[in-house]
């Protein structure tokens, strides 16, 4: 069975679009934990963080420039925003294939849960 957002990216299984190119794609997330809640995942399926090679950098940085710009066209820029990444069941990743969480719209505490 290949893997949940892999079916997401090949369109298998509905979402919540919001953003789509080459390299990756947006959606809400089925769950959300704050008013705004987006998933920025890569084309390229990468288990977790500890899959990551060297030549990801490119791809790494282009999710965070992907959730910028979400958080631009999402209003919440200036109030504050909270990008996570959760590698492995310890920190509560539950999808095996990476994703940047885009958090915004209500106040975030320090230190996390
Ligand atoms: P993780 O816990 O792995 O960091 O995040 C996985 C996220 O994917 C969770 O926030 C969960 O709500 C979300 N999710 C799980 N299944 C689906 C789904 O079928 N569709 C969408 N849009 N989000 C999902
Ligand atoms: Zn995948």
């Amino acid at each position: 069975m290949e893997c949940l957002f892999c079916q997401i990216l090949k369109e298998e299984i509905p979402a919540k679009v919001v953003y789509r190119d080459d390299v990756v794609i947006a959606f809400e997330d089925i769950h959300p934990i704050a008013p705004i809640h987006l998933l920025i995942v890569p084309q390229k399926h990468i288990g977790t963080l500890n899959n990551l090679m060297p030549e990801d950098n490119e791809l790494i940085g282009y999710m965070i420039q992907t959730a910028k710009m979400l958080a631009l066209e999402k209003n919440i820029s200036e109030e504050g925003y909270r990008l996570v990444l959760n590698c492995n069941a310890g920190a509560g990743q539950t999808i095996f294939h990476i994703h940047l969480h885009l958090l915004g719209g209500r106040q975030f505490s320090w230190p996390p849960g």
